[in-house]
């Protein structure tokens, strides 16, 4: 490896499986959205997550927006998300007509605080949304405690977060549905492509129906509600497949990747990286997470600047959502979130990493704060 190679923030892990399979679904003729690989993408990706229904869509957005609309969200509701989280998940809301209203995360886990959410709760609250962010699990017994105590439904987002578990149990398995992402920097990639599952039938017959137009199962081309076409395609499911036989080793590789890093920098005074997996808590490490106690903004993005000079790649925390103009309206008091936003940002966390890699990173970050 020459030294002066630039390390991406992320990478696909493409191997002769995915190539294979993907070949075979292009010579097969099975190249829109029917196909032998969408049905065993979705039986095996049920299995993973140890649900009844998997139902593959075309990304993770709109697994999401087609979440809400089964759940019956629509205009005058409201849906709680944490302030922290990447913007796809304020704007499904947005699509349904509801209000997005958002709550503080934990300064630790940077997932939802569930005090924070018991106080959001108003009776047009109709969905809370938690997000299992940058892998880290949402305390998801508290929420859900909270959430039947109102009679409320709960979306996990479990877009960075494939085969994390609490207490054992995959996320995906808690709320009334869960979304995945296959994006393609996600753990799993399908290029584009998302997942909805649930252990409900009625969940999932009336997503596989909105989901395809919300054609009629026995009058073809007669429709009686506006449904969507979010289907995968066979060449998206075969890439799938692939990835998601090859789990186990590319979520290993990912938790070396962390146990490196952590190995390197954990003892920096002021850095503080993911939490670490306890005994209820197994997160996966969909992104290295870098916080400095002293970073402001500004020196946040001057620290990225001068990796960049290096040869690294970084990008950072995503920004709260009640700052960007169109959400202007929410009023959070989300004091966490806005502290951690700036001082927060995601180091190269693809599979393919090297030892050595990680290695010079931390050399270079050892220096810069120097
Ligand atoms: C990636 C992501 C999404 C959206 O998934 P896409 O497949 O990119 O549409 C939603 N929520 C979170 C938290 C994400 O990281």
């Amino acid at each position: 490896m020459s030294n002066t190679a630039f390390i991406p923030i992320s990478k696909p892990s493409i191997t002769a499986l995915e190539m294979e399979k993907v070949t075979a679904a292009v010579r097969s003729g099975w190249i829109s959205s029917l196909g032998p690989f969408v049905d065993g993408f979705e039986k095996a990706f049920a299995e993973f997550c140890q649900v009844e229904y998997a139902v593959s869509v075309s990304n993770g957005t709109n697994a999401l927006h087609l979440a809400l609309v089964v759940l019956g969200v629509g205009l005058g509701d409201e849906v709680i998300i944490p302030d922290l989280t990447f913007v796809a998940t304020a704007n499904a809301v947005t699509y349904t007509g509801a209000r997005v209203v958002c709550v503080d995360v934990d300064a630790q886990t940077l997932v939802m605080d569930p005090k924070a959410l018991e106080k959001a709760i108003t009776p047009k609250t109709k969905a809370i949304i938690p997000v299992h962010l940058y892998g880290h699990p949402a305390p998801m017994p508290n929420i859900l405690k909270i959430a039947r105590r109102h009679n409320i439904a709960v979306i996990e987002d479990a877009a960075e977060a494939h085969g994390a578990c609490l207490d054992s149990k995959p996320v995906g398995v808690w709320g009334d549905v869960a979304i995945f992402s296959f994006y393609g920097n996600k753990n799993f990639t399908t290029g584009e492509g998302g997942m909805l599952v649930t252990s409900q039938s009625e969940i999932n017959h009336r997503a596989r129906y909105l989901r395809d137009h919300a054609m009629s199962g026995d009058k073809r081309y007669w429709h009686e509600v506006v449904g969507f076409n979010y289907r995968m395609t066979n060449l998206q499911a075969a890439l799938g497949v692939a990835q998601l036989e090859r789990a186990e080793e590319i979520l290993e590789k990912k938790k070396n990747i962390f146990k490196r890093y952590h190995e390197n920098l954990s003892e920096l005074s002021g850095v503080t990286l993911n939490p670490v997996a306890s005994k209820n808590v197994e997160p996966v490490y969909w992104m290295i997470c870098f916080q400095h106690n002293s970073f402001t903004e500004n020196a946040r993005n001057a620290f990225m600047d001068q990796l960049k000079k290096e040869g690294i790649d970084s990008r950072p925390f995503f920004y709260p959502i009640s700052m960007m103009p169109m959400y202007d309206y929410v009023k959070a008091e989300t004091p966490v979130t806005y502290a951690v936003s700036v001082k927060g940002l995601n180091l190269p966390s693809y599979v393919d990493l090297s030892v050595e890699e990680i290695d010079k990173i931390c050399v270079v970050i050892k220096k810069l704060l120097q």
